[in-house]
């Protein structure tokens, strides 16, 4: 980055450290998403926030080729002891916790000592998609949805469920409150604007959606928000898990991408005489998307316990497919209300809570840029289960299966750059080979402690 912008960077953080100091913020917790999906940090003291701004934050690349567990591999380009990288904040998602008094939060982009961006940095990645996108005259609107599940905190074996009532049940909501209300307002007082809140099929689970943003922006909230309900949890001494499941055998958590391609002020989802109103241009950037999801998977369900979660009929999405509000297909489809020009958008269910969400977004721009370019059709939509009607190809349904499609993918190897190609391959591959041969509760078990 260039040093006016630097110098303009650390005279904002100036000004935003003396608001901060003047609400008694201590400290602005800095973090990022590693290959293994989980949030690292690097925290400073209010005073220091300008610094920061202008000369970075150090920390070691090799979180990149950091585990679940907090083991390491390496790759071709990135692993072992050596070497220090910059974490330069980003102002503009300055955000006051509601739920950890004295804290503030931002998330980083990560550079070079010599100021050059960090090649394997996965927000400046989803960055340069969102860009490509730009330069086709397109935009993205992005959002996850997050699904938890709640229980009594100190790791409890089996799991001890903050609440008991039914599956969307109105109990689970008045037996949680007061938490669920805490959750509403440390996301509304740090200015999250929170579609829904609602009790999810699975014990103590439950799911928040949230306004749609740019692919940056939507993985930033995604962060945001786990780690607010992370945090309000805490206070209520109880554990939210965002892992892809809790216990093995039933339905788990998944991290769903909802997204729509934009023309100027146009959705180009709707309003088309392609299928279901979209436009060619919707129909090829989805079509891309369906077909790359077998590699995807290796972002989307990116450690083994996500495979213990991608089983037919859980409403998962683990069919190759994509259909009309249909449940069981990897995209689902939705059309909205026909005066409701900003509905109409395309669900991507296959993704869970340990997907680092910055290679998610930036990864699905990639393959749907593809397929615009390439002005690819969909396939005829599916209905129904995949599971009962069949038809339609199962996604990988392991780790290792995914990791084989994405060392395949010639589009995300260019999309991601080398470094962070090998990277993350590495990561997955150890990821394998961590958990080779262990039952299904111990993979449960080793991972949902970690999301
Ligand atoms: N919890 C389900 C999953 O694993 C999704 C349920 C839903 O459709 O929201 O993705
Ligand atoms: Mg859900």
């Amino acid at each position: 980055m260039e040093k006016p912008e630097r110098e303009r960077a650390e005279s904002a953080a100036r000004q935003a450290a003396a608001q901060l100091t003047a609400q008694d913020i201590r400290g602005v917790a800095l973090t990022w998403v590693d290959n293994a999906g989980i949030s690292r940090v690097k925290a400073v003291p209010t005073a220091r926030l300008a610094h920061a701004a202008r000369r970075g934050v150090g920390a070691s690349p090799s979180f990149d080729v950091f585990l679940v567990d907090d083991s390491s591999v390496t790759s071709r380009h990135i692993g072992g002891p050596d070497g220090d990288l910059r974490l330069f904040p980003d102002l503009d998602r300055l955000t006051v916790l509601a739920a950890q008094p004295g804290w503030a939060w931002a998330p980083v982009d990560r550079y070079e000592q010599d100021d050059t961006p960090y090649a394997a940095c996965q927000r400046q990645f989803a960055r340069r998609m969102a860009d490509a996108a730009a330069a086709r005259g397109m935009r993205l609107s992005m959002g996850f949805e997050t699904e938890w599940v709640v229980t009594h905190a100190n790791g409890h074996e089996p799991p001890r469920y903050a609440c008991s009532g039914p599956a969307y049940g109105m109990t689970r909501v008045i037996e949680l409150s007061d938490y669920l209300r805490e959750v509403l307002d440390a996301l509304t007082a740090q200015r999250v604007d929170v579609l829904q809140i609602h009790p999810e099929y699975s014990l103590g689970q439950f799911e928040v959606s949230v306004a749609p943003s740019d692919p940056v922006g939507a993985a930033d909230l995604s962060v945001l928000v786990r780690e607010t309900i992370r945090a309000v949890s805490a206070r209520h001494g109880l554990d939210a898990s965002f892992a892809p499941v809790v216990e093995p055998g039933g339905v788990g958590n998944g991290a769903h991408l909802h997204l729509s391609l934009w023309q100027d002020e146009r959705n180009l989802c709707r309003g088309g005489d392609g299928p279901y109103g979209m436009t060619a241009e919707c129909e090829a950037f989805l079509a891309g998307v369906v077909r790359e999801l077998p590699a995807l998977l290796a972002l989307g369900a990116p450690t083994p316990a996500s495979y213990l979660r991608l089983e037919p009929s859980r409403w998962a999405g683990v069919f190759q497919c994509w259909g009309l509000e249909a449940r069981e297909a990897a995209l689902r489809f939705i059309t909205g209300a026909p005066d409701d020009a900003e509905g109409a958008n395309a669900e991507v269910k296959c993704f869970d809570g340990a997907a680092n969400p910055y290679l998610v977004t930036g990864a699905v721009v990639a393959a749907g840029l593809a397929g615009l370019d390439e002005g690819l059709r969909l396939p005829p939509p599916a209905a129904g289960d995949p599971a009962l009607t069949g038809g339609h190809p199962r996604l990988p349904t392991s780790l290792a299966e995914s990791l084989e499609h994405f060392q395949g993918s010639a589009l995300l190897r260019t999309a991601l750059g080398d470094p962070l190609f090998e990277a993350i391959a590495a990561v997955r591959a150890g990821e394998v080979k961590l958990f080779e041969g262990l039952a299904p509760k111990d993979i449960a078990a080793a991972t949902r402690g970690r999301y």
